[in-house]
């Protein structure tokens, strides 16, 4: 039974990840961390029977309690990477959901894992659909370059662009072979167009109602080829996550997006 420990336990993401842990078979439940909801039963806190589990107010204090094997981490973008160094420093597996890592705080973490022997997954998105979309956008940029990204999600999310929408960009932009056609249009309004990542233009819709969604838009002559992704419920984000939990322990090192747990 791999022990696992759940960071950012309280939140929309981390009550599902609680409550997948304890019915998935080879993992056990070992710890959660919610500053506001620390001194309560976990199981309370995501509203299943009383797990005998007091969630904790500090990670540094968990790690030491609970000694778990894996730490599933959907906290917040402001405290993930200090989060993670003090994971991955203790030698401890990661997998993160949380979004908002630089690339060069990512190198930092690949590096804090060779000295330490911890291994970690990074994925901005775990659902399957989401992955799928940015595998076949891959292919689809090579024929068709100019490449816009729309993501919608809910108000209370606290980054923008998505993470997901900046690992698609990244991806295309390395698969793209034929130049994009230049973008000759002069904002009136700053913003209008976008924001540009990897010379891709990403426009980030926040709308109570949403979950996470995504759109890719390819733009031919005289054609538009679109592929959209909605999560509906976080439900959708929980096989990668538990698939993440058991493949960390035996995959080296730093490992950015979930595909490559899945190839
Ligand atoms: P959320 O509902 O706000 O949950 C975050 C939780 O972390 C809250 O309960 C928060 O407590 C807690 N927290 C804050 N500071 C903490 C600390 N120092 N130690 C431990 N816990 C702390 O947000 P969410 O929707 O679950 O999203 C969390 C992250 O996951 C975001 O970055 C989001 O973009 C990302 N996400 C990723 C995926 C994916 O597939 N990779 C999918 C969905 C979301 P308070 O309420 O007291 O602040």
């Amino acid at each position: 039974m791999i022990k696992v420990l759940v960071n950012g336990a309280g939140g929309k993401m981390g009550s599902e990840v609680v409550r997948s842990v304890v019915q998935e078979e080879g993992l056990i439940l070992v710890g959660g961390v919610d500053p506001k909801d620390s001194g309560r039963d976990i199981g309370d806190l995501v509203g299943i029977e009383k797990k005998g589990i007091i969630v904790e107010h500090q990670l540094s204090d968990a790690l030491k309690n609970s000694k778990p094997e894996v730490v599933v981490d959907f906290t917040s973008p402001a405290i993930i990477y200090e989060n993670a160094k003090m994971v991955l420093g203790a030698g401890i597996n990661m997998v993160i959901g949380t979004t908002g890592l630089t690339a060069a705080q990512r190198d930092d973490l690949a590096q804090i894992c060779t000295e330490t022997g911890a291994n970690c997954l990074i994925a901005p998105n775990f659902s399957l659909g989401a992955v799928l979309l940015m595998k076949v956008s891959t292919e689809i940029v090579k024929y068709l370059p100019n490449v816009e990204i729309v993501e919608l999600h809910h108000n209370h999310k606290l980054d923008a662009p998505s993470g997901t929408a900046k690992l698609t960009a990244e991806k295309m932009a390395a698969a793209r072979v034929l130049e994009p056609d230049a973008d000759e249009t002069i904002e009136s309004l700053s913003g209008v167009r976008g924001g540009r990542y990897e010379n891709i233009p990403i426009h980030s819709i926040r709308l109570p109602g949403y979950v996470a969604h995504q759109e890719v838009l390819f733009g031919g002559y005289g054609e538009i080829l679109t592929l959209r992704h909605d999560s509906l419920d976080r439900k959708s984000f929980m096989p990668g996550v538990m698939l993440a939990c058991k493949k960390v322990m035996t995959t080296k090192g730093l490992v950015y997006g979930l595909e490559n747990y899945l190839e």
